[in-house]
């Protein structure tokens, strides 16, 4: 099957140009380039709302050098350029697109869930370490057979009718972080696993186990990318395989409700870390910190989860009528802001909701118009006292009862006129 015409259909002219202009490089030394993986079951699947995100990231494979190949382009086209000698791949950032490029290469897995040994190969031996026969196909870019497509799985039959489908049968045991990229495709795509893939799937949830935190968290973040998380935690959450990472974790409706909620407040940026934490809400405190543990997660992050969970305990200090802004700000300043948006979803009170968002919003921006060099020059020494003067005229600002700069001085000028007790 020839896919010219849906190459030049799917990829923006820009970027259709450069892989070409890539190709030609290539072919001067006798390499072949292929475009691989996602961008080729996309374009199969002629969805646009495939490629609308906001950059457009392409898979390629060399029969030959991909650090070479890359090197030269970089400064021919004086774009970055991220290379990794020893796995034989280099990434290429444009302004809105980045190329991966990959030498073709050969796996081997020592162990289940161990990184794999690589050594150069050809398209063939590239295209059946993949994942799932819907991401095995490959198009060539070279001239003699621009758009030939290269599909020893029938990924074109398995797209045709909505499967996902395993290479072989220890494909998970070999990776199980491929359970979860499948669930993702299943769930992103309405796909089905295939039946064979379905029983091979749930016999290896255990195999989740051999996978080190740092593959799990790295395959969390990129489902909290998709449009509609949710729908992947829930499955992972009924295939038993959430239970498997943290035996605590659960996927049920409520975190649909959250997700979605978040999803209507924040920016895409923000959002998997918000995940993140609403992930956790139900959680104790000690299954949290195994959680953690298990994830190795950033230091911050970390905060900001234990953060949430320490505060939907205090949270019924805030759900009490007329509190001054300087006392909202107190209970609340030590906490991460994640932390305290996460709260202002989950939580069920409106009126903890709306105070927590008032604080978000304003309260922990007000500055006083007041530093303490000017209070130095008004005769307050540095040390605690300035430091109580600060905290003083800052719950002031807060709470309204002053305004301006003059107002400001007035109010340490009678401070500082009280004798010190
Ligand atoms: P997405 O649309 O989710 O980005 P993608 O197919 O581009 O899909 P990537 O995570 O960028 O996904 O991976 C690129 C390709 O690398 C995949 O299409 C797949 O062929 C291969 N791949 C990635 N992870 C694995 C894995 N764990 N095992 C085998 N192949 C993998």
């Amino acid at each position: 099957m020839n896919l010219a015409r849906h190459i030049e259909q799917y990829l923006p002219g820009k970027l259709l140009e450069l892989v070409k202009d890539i190709s030609g490089q290539a072919a001067k030394h006798g390499e072949r380039v292929y475009l691989v993986g996602g961008v080729v079951r996309d374009l199969l699947l002629r969805d646009p709302s495939l490629r609308s995100g906001p950059r457009f990231d392409l898979d390629m494979v060399v029969e030959g050098d991909a650090v070479k190949l890359a090197q030269q382009v970089a400064e021919a086209d004086q774009v970055e350029l991220l290379a990794h000698h020893r796995f034989g791949t280099a990434k290429l950032r444009y302004d809105n697109f980045t190329l991966d490029l990959a030498t073709a290469r050969k796996e081997t897995y020592a162990r289940p869930g161990a990184l794999p040994a690589v050594t150069p190969g050809t398209l063939e031996d590239d295209l059946i370490r993949r994942d799932f026969s819907i991401n095995a196909m490959a198009i060539s870019l070279a001239t003699n057979d621009y758009g030939e497509l290269i599909d020893p799985y029938h990924g074109r039959r398995d797209l045709e009718h909505r499967l996902i489908r395993v290479l072989h049968p220890r494909s998970f045991s070999d990776d199980a972080t491929r359970i979860l990229r499948g669930v993702c495709y299943e769930q992103r795509l309405s796909f089905e696993f295939e039946a064979q893939t379905a029983r091979l799937l749930k016999r290896d949830i255990p195999m989740l186990d051999t996978i080190s935190g740092d593959r799990i968290r790295h395959e969390l973040e990129h489902i909290f990318e998709e449009n509609r998380p949710e729908l992947v935690i829930r499955r992972l959450g009924d295939l038993g395989a959430l239970h498997r990472i943290t035996p605590s974790l659960k996927g049920d409706g409520w975190i649909s409700e959250e997700f979605d909620r978040a999803r209507r407040l924040k920016k895409p940026a923000q959002l998997p870390s918000l995940y993140f934490c609403l992930l956790i809400y139900s959680l104790s405190e000690r299954d949290i910190e195994q959680f953690l543990a298990r994830l190795n997660l950033p230091a911050k992050l970390s905060r900001a989860m234990r953060d949430t969970l320490r505060l939907k305990a205090s949270l019924p200090l805030l759900d009490k009528p007329l509190l001054k802004p300087s006392e909202i700000y107190h209970l609340l300043r030590e906490y991460e802001p994640l932390a305290i948006q996460a709260n202002a979803i989950a939580t069920q009170s409106p009126r903890v909701r709306r105070t927590l968002q008032v604080f978000l919003t304003k309260l922990r921006y007000v500055r006083t118009a007041l530093n303490g060099e000017e209070l130095k020059k008004m005769g307050i020494s540095p040390g605690p006292q300035m430091g109580k003067v600060l905290e003083v005229l800052h719950g002031a600002k807060l709470d309204g009862e002053v305004r301006t700069r003059a107002d400001e001085k007035q109010l340490v000028l009678s401070l500082s006129l009280r004798p010190e007790r």
